[in-house]
Order: C-alpha cells, then sequence, then structure tokens
C-alpha cells in the first residue's frame, strides 16, 4: 500500500463545541424543568499542580455550559477515613448530580477503595465497576470519560470502524481497557476486531503495523514511531507530557505518546496533542453530569 499524503485532523476542540453546544442546551431544558442547572463537584486533594490544572479546566468548562460546579479542596494530610466520610456526604447530597476525586490521591490513601466509595449514580468518571460492567453488558450506565469521548470524536468525524483491526496500547483502567471494550462492541463507533496491547507485549510494532485504528495510551513521550504505523491507519494519541523546549516562552511543550511530525504524514486521520483526546475527556464528563441531571 503507497502512503497517503495528506492527513485530517481529529480535531478534538471543534468537536467538543458542536457537542458542548448542545450540552449547553441540555442545562437549560434541566434548569426549567428541575429549578436549578445540572450540577458537579470535583474533590481535589493536595496541591499538585496538573491535577489542580485538570480540575481548574473541569471546572471552567462547566461554567460555559451554564452548569453549577463545586470544587472542594481537601488539604494533602487528609486521612482515608475523613475523605470517604466526605464521600458518603457527597453521595447522598440531592443538590449535587454527580462528582469525580481527581487522581492520583496521596499515597497514604487507597484510590480503589476511593473509587468504590462514590454511588455508581454519581459517578460521572465512569470508574466505578458498576458502570464498568454496565459497560462490558452494553447497558445503559456512565462511560469513563476519556474512552468515551475518543469514541465521540471518532463517530463526530463518521471514521469507519466495522470490520477494522483496532490496536490499542495500554491496559489501564481508566482508558485502554475500556476503550478496547468500546471498540468491540456490536454497534457503531465499534465492530473492530480489536488487540490489546501492554508492556509484555512481544514485538510490538509487528502488531501496530496492522492497526487500521491505533489507540494510543502508553504514558511515554513520543513512543509511537513512524515505523510502527500502518500507511492510512487512523491514529488516535491518548498521551500528554511537558517535555523541556527552550525556545517557548513557557519552557516547555506538549507532546502525546506518538511522535506527531513524523507519524502524522502516514496517516489518514490523526488526534493532536494538545487539541485531540483532552477536550473530549472533559467533554464526556460533561455529558454524563447532564446524563446524572436528568436522573441517569
Ligand atoms: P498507565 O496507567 O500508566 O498505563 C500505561 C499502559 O501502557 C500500561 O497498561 C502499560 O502496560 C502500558 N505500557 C507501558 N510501557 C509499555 C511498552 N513499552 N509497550 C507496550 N505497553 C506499555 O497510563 P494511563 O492512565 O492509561 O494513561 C496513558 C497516557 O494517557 C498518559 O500519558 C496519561 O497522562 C494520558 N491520559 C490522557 C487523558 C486525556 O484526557 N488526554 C486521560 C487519561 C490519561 P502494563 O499494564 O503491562 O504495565
Amino acid at each position: 500500500m503507497s502512503e497517503v499524503a495528506t492527513y485530517q485532523l481529529l480535531d478534538g476542540k471543534r468537536c467538543s463545541e458542536a457537542v458542548r453546544a448542545d450540552i449547553a442546551k441540555g442545562a437549560v431544558e434541566v434548569k426549567s424543568k428541575r429549578g436549578r442547572p445540572p450540577h458537579l463537584a470535583a474533590v481535589l486533594v493536595g496541591n499538585d499542580g496538573a491535577s489542580k490544572t485538570y480540575v481548574e479546566s473541569k471546572v471552567k468548562a462547566c461554567e460555559e455550559v451554564g452548569f453549577r460546579s463545586t470544587l472542594v479542596r481537601l488539604p494533602e494530610t487528609i486521612t482515608e477515613e475523613e475523605l470517604l466520610h466526605r464521600i458518603a456526604s457527597m453521595n447522598a447530597d440531592p443538590d449535587l448530580d454527580g462528582f469525580i476525586v481527581q487522581l492520583p490521591l496521596p499515597s497514604h490513601i487507597d484510590e480503589e477503595r476511593v473509587t468504590l466509595a462514590i454511588a455508581a449514580h454519581k459517578d460521572v468518571d465512569g470508574f466505578h465497576p458498576e458502570n464498568i460492567g454496565r459497560m462490558v453488558l452494553g447497558l445503559d450506565g456512565y462511560l469513563p470519560a476519556t474512552p468515551a469521548g475518543i469514541v465521540e470524536l471518532l463517530r463526530h468525524y463518521r471514521i469507519e470502524t466495522a470490520g477494522k483491526h483496532c490496536v490499542v496500547i495500554g491496559r489501564s483502567h481508566i482508558v485502554g481497557t475500556p476503550m478496547s471494550i468500546l471498540m468491540s462492541r456490536n454497534r457503531y463507533p465499534g465492530n473492530c476486531t480489536v488487540t490489546l496491547a501492554h508492556s509484555r507485549t512481544q514485538d510490538l510494532p509487528a502488531i501496530t503495523i496492522q492497526a487500521d485504528i491505533l489507540i494510543v495510551a502508553i504514558g511515554k513521550p513520543e513512543f509511537v514511531t513512524a515505523d510502527m504505523v500502518k500507511p492510512g491507519a487512523v491514529v488516535v494519541d491518548v498521551g500528554i507530557h511537558r517535555i523541556t523546549d527552550t525556545a517557548k516562552k513557557s519552557g516547555y511543550r506538549l507532546v502525546g505518546d506518538v511522535r506527531f511530525d513524523e507519524v502524522a504524514p502516514k496517516c489518514s486521520w490523526i488526534a493532536p496533542v494538545p487539541g485531540g483526546v483532552g477536550p473530549m475527556t472533559i467533554t464526556s464528563l460533561l455529558l454524563n453530569t447532564l446524563k446524572a441531571a436528568k436522573g441517569g
């Protein structure tokens, strides 16, 4: 197969704008029916700079679509029991439709216990086992935000998926594993033949080169190179990293798990970093919150 000369961007910013315009309309409807807009809370434990940035962008996105948002800032020193107590009261708060606890948490707190403590009907991040189970069975529930955002992005750009070979690199609970399940479901976007690769996979390039759709969630800057990509492939880069760049005023630039400059010319479509998956993750969170506000 010959190389394709041009590629198109899976533009998460533009797609998000379209979806968020509909979400804003939904927020107005909720407000007229319930007397208040959808309400999302975000819990931030400690002072991690990246987590603070993520949470603030979620809060800002809520405001832009007319949701109410509450940022719950808790000290690094909070005990697991205190945090669980706080979660229990948020579970019981009728004025709150959904909430997220920003990860990672300080090392003295068990993330699994915290995830399990969030009521499934308020778990708008879609991390609770009940929601993961519902996704696997194709039942209604809250989909994990990042994989759901990628699905939405593929739908928006009408990417053909049926019968395609989709290779997902990475098997985390929040990205790779649910992504592989969504791409194999018997619906659009889906119906792919899926290969899930991870750190024990042998000869990774021999597998990725077969991918019609390559979804990379590995957490290693610019890991995927042009020789690993099939000409004409659709590439979705989930990774996000700050790397030092003295030419930039900020002193850094953002890159993904894919070496964009050399991979993009081989692709039919590619999701850039930044501006690809990132905005879609927040949009999925808003969609889940709207769904929760409408009664699940
Ligand atoms: P993670 O929990 O660190 O998982 C990384 C996965 O990659 C693991 O399954 C690991 O395999 C696999 N892996 C590591 N080295 C590998 C190698 N050499 N070959 C093949 N597989 C390898 O990461 P994550 O939470 O899924 O996040 C992945 C990236 O996406 C990160 O950069 C993160 O910041 C980014 N992210 C972005 C968004 C967004 O909204 N844009 C959201 C979430 C995450 P093992 O399981 O064998 O260890």
